[in-house]
């Protein structure tokens, strides 16, 4: 049995066992079994599938907001209002685009023959997702896979797996063949049994770049595909013409939502030095003003960090940057594993605080000089996930957007997402992409049907027309 902790009172609020490792072989051969119908569905069928099951995530609201906020301590309100309709709109998203998901076309390329690219599943896609979003990335992984025609094995975090078990029962009761979405308990023990399976054809993480690592490295045993979400390190370029009050909204909020446990948070914010005062005191003054608390109070904007443990790393982070701590810095004393908003100035850019990702409501503020030097500073980490450029010039955000090495770059914002947008990254970030029409099509494969329309003719020899 695994004990499972509320992050915002330290006290255990359930217990779930973990999948024996020897169970995932048969887990994998059941999905094997459900592909083998699901595969022969129309898309049509797989569309009513992940609507039926939009709606039903609509009306269990109440209860997928008290699992996910008792493991995570993220505010209630944030969930149920925010995360579980963008949820529910992927899901109708993603039902829409198993319905327009085709080959490249048809053709005449060889004289005498009709070429016909057909799109198909890939088979058992096995699935691993972190702790941060359980239930929303529990939907970016089954739910486009589930479109192309696929069968899932999915396991989530081993903190947060609850919502994610709710959601493989949520498919049965939609209706959804035995077999076709299970989902399965543990860490990576658990993990690596997955992606070792032979059976597994592909295997889909969001994690830390140190996990996908340690994915593609078991993945490569049985030459599976990947799709890697991996870490982040968002930096936000500031410009002297920015509307400072809007980029330090923007900013606290791209630093502190979900309480900085998101791979696009904005973490590094490098300022053009003529305005560089000028942005911390806006950036200090509005994360002063985030209200740290009890997940299930209303007035609360960020709840506590995911565990005791988690929280010492961030903390660890902080005490060891050696610049400037403006504001924050401390861990909030009382139950639960609460971390205030903290910005840190005067640190070199390669020290660890800039350059690892701790993933906490932590922001780095650095002076720049010039373009260049902007787009140098951003891309100079191992990371590219996402970004932002602040500007009222509309031809400066667009040139310095286009010299960034990232997925996303947003201009005067830092992280809507929209479920037509694929969402993923680049160098140590992964490849692969959730969310829009790419990650349906990540999780088939084109077949090429070649068809002889050509009268039969004598041949003088062997050799391919
Ligand atoms: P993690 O890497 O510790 O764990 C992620 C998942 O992988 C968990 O289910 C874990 O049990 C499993 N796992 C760990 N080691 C494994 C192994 N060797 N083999 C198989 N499975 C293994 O990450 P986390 O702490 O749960 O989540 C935070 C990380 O996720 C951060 O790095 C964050 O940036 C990243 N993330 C990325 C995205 C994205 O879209 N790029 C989104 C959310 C989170």
């Amino acid at each position: 049995m695994r004990e499972l902790i509320n992050p915002a009172t330290g006290l255990p609020c359930a217990e779930v066992p973990d999948t024996p490792v020897g169970d995932v072989a048969e887990t994998v051969q059941k999905a094997r079994n459900a592909f083998a119908e699901w595969s022969q569905t129309t898309p049509a069928d797989r569309a009513r599938l992940l609507l039926r099951l939009a709606d039903l995530v609509e009306s269990d609201a109440e209860e997928l907001t008290r699992l996910e906020v008792e493991e995570t301590g993220k505010p209630a309100a944030v969930f149920r209002d925010g995360e579980l309709p963008f949820a529910v709109d992927n899901l109708r998203f993603f039902a829409g685009a198993a319905r327009s998901l085709d080959g490249s076309g048809a053709g005449v390329f060889s004289a005498g023959y009709t070429s016909v690219m057909l799109r198909r599943p890939v088979g058992v896609v096995g699935s691993i997702s972190p702790w941060n979003f359980p239930f929303i990335m529990g939907v970016w992984k089954v739910g486009p896979a589930v479109a192309a025609g696929n069968a899932v094995v999915i396991k989530p975090a081993p903190q947060t797996p609850r919502t994610t078990l709710r959601l493989a029962e949520l498919f049965t009761r939609a209706g959804a063949p035995d077999g076709l979405v299970q989902a399965i308990t543990g860490g990576a023990e658990v993990g690596q049994a997955l992606v070792t399976d032979p059976g597994v054809d592909v295997v889909s993480v969001t994690g830390s770049t140190e996990t996908g690592r340690a994915v593609m490295t078991g993945a490569a045993q049985t030459l599976k595909r990947v799709h890697l979400e991996l870490g982040g390190k968002a930096p936000a370029l500031v410009f002297a013409d920015a509307d400072l009050e809007e980029m330090a909204r923007g900013v606290a909020m791209g630093a502190t939502y979900n309480t900085g446990q998101d791979c696009t948070a904005a973490t590094r914010v490098y300022v053009a030095r003529e305005t560089y005062g000028d942005a911390v005191e806006a950036l200090r003054a509005t994360l002063a003003k985030i209200t740290v608390g009890d997940p299930w109070d209303p007035a609360t904007d960020i709840g506590p960090l995911i565990s005791a443990a988690h929280r010492e790393r961030v903390h660890g982070f902080v005490s060891r940057a050696g610049g400037r701590v403006v504001c924050g810095g401390e861990p909030i004393e009382g139950p639960g594993f609460y971390y205030p908003p903290t910005l840190v100035t005067d640190v070199a850019q390669s020290s660890e605080i800039v350059q690892g990702e701790l993933f906490g409501p932590v922001l780095v503020v650095l002076p720049f000089d010039g373009e260049d030097e902007a787009v140098r500073l951003a891309n100079d980490t191992r990371y590219g996930l996402a970004s932002s450029v602040w500007s009222r010039d509309v031809a400066r955000a667009m040139r310095v957007a286009h010299r960034l090495d990232v997925g996303v770059t947003w201009v005067n914002d830092h992280l809507p997402i929209a479920s037509e947008a694929p969402h993923g990254g680049v160098k140590g970030s992964g490849f692969g992409k959730d969310m829009s029409q790419e990650a349906v099509q990540e999780y088939s494969v084109t077949r090429h049907l070649m068809v002889k329309h050509a009268a039969p003719a004598e041949r003088d020899s062997f050799r391919p027309a």
